[in-house]
């Protein structure tokens, strides 16, 4: 069974073609700058080198041609015809309180999804084209749609409502969803399997830190909490966001400055965060190149994340009554060998112990704490496209 997962953004569209039999990537690619100049295609076919195209891409349907040629192409094409295309996945940032699983896309669910669109105004149109895209180029291949919302759906009410009059719940919507869930259900289950036993009897706080980081509570093998909220702009320090503030500074710094509700969002957005806070990047290498130079405000962006980091890994140690595993994935996650050990630092009393010689390590799965410590830390590489493949694989049998 060949499956194709998308997962399109505004201007780029990124892909991934799996043989579900023994879960192989047979190719891979990535559409950037779509409508604007300068778009181009590159795609590698496994075992090979990566091509580039430069094009003209004006939208999206354009990007899927180019992607379904570059799958039949003679020499770095993998499909002879499309027709072996059995499904297509996609991942869909937001599916609001409408669903808690993947789902087989129809009109109906398509409906649904363009009534999510206002809780996600950037990113659902994109996939929405994206979707459309497909049904247009291949109108006999069935497609799923797995959303980033849904593995947080199964928080208690306790957990993501606000304390905001109710009435903005019943009509709004507003309530704290979630992000990443596909990446926080890989690891997790990846945990309990690498630790060798059941998913069901583990406590984990999983850590997925990268441009965007949200840290989630997984207990049983669902998510009870989770960083991000009613936008993934809560939470801890991020590339460009500034994670959990007081509410009161959007007043204050829209007032101060004289600045509209839109230039404080895209302040709070774009310019805060790790490259607000060091003035130097958003991109965590850059601060840590520059802390090591011993610039003050980098090596305070990165003690306010790890500070971050494990205030989250106590809370949520707290809301389960326990903790069995951290997990870290994703770009910092995975590859920062300092993040990680200023996270962990002086958690020793709960049982969390990093060996610093199993902690050198990036990209790559590995217990990283001591033998002795009650509380097993992993790093876990993500792999959110395979999570798509498979639940396109369960959906359309
Ligand atoms: P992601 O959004 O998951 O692609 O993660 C992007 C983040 O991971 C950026 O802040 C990168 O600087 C960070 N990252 C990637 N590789 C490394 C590395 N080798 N060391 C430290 N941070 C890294």
């Amino acid at each position: 069974m060949k499956i194709l997962v998308i997962n399109c953004g505004s201007s780029s569209l990124k892909y991934q073609l799996f043989d579900m039999n023994g879960e192989k990537v047979l190719a891979k690619g990535l559409v950037e700058r779509i409508g604007i100049e300068g778009s181009r295609i590159k795609h590698t076919k496994t075992g090979l080198e990566a091509v580039t195209e430069e094009t003209p891409i004006p939208d999206h349907k354009a990007g899927i041609k180019l992607v379904l040629e570059a799958l039949l192409d003679k020499k770095h094409g993998v499909l002879s015809s499309l027709s072996e295309l059995n499904a297509v996945g996609h991942r869909v940032v937001h599916a609001g309180e409408k669903f808690a699983t993947s789902v087989k896309l129809d009109t109906k669910v398509m409906d649904a999804l363009k009534e999510c669109i206002p809780l996600a105004p950037l990113h659902n149109p994109a996939n929405i084209m994206g979707i459309e895209a497909v049904s247009e180029a291949l109108p006999k291949v069935p497609q799923v749609g797995v959303f980033d919302t849904a593995f947080h759906q199964t928080m208690p009410n306790t957990a993501f409502i606000y304390a905001l009059p109710y009435g903005y719940y019943e009509k709004y919507g507003v309530r704290r969803y979630g992000f990443h869930g596909t990446s926080h259900y890989y690891v997790a289950h990846r945990a309990a399997e690498i630790l060798g036993r059941p998913v069901e009897k583990l406590k984990i706080v999983t850590c997925h830190l990268g441009n965007g980081s949200s840290i989630t509570a997984v207990d049983g093998g669902k998510s009870v909490d989770t960083s991000m909220g009613f936008t993934p702009l809560a939470g801890v320090p991020m590339g460009t966001r500034c994670g959990d503030i007081d509410p009161a500074l959007v007043g204050f710094i829209a007032e101060t400055e004289k600045l509209s509700f839109e230039d404080v969002d895209f302040l709070l957005n774009k310019k805060s965060g790790m490259l607000g806070l060091s003035g130097v990047s958003s991109d965590l290498r850059d601060i840590e190149e520059a802390a090591e130079r011993g610039e003050p405000r980098s090596k305070l962006a990165l003690q306010a994340l790890a500070y971050g980091i494990k205030k989250y890994i106590g809370a949520y140690a707290a809301a389960m009554g326990g903790i069995d595993a951290v997990v870290f994935t994703a770009g910092i996650g995975e590859n920062s060998v300092a993040v990680r050990a200023a996270a962990c630092e002086g958690l020793e009393f709960m049982g969390i112990e990093l060996d610093n010689a199993r902690n050198a390590i990036r990209s790559k799965e590995a217990v990283v704490s001591t033998d002795s410590a009650k509380v097993k830390i992993l790093v876990i590489p993500t792999d959110e496209e395979l999570v798509i493949a498979r639940d396109t694989k369960r959906l359309v049998g």
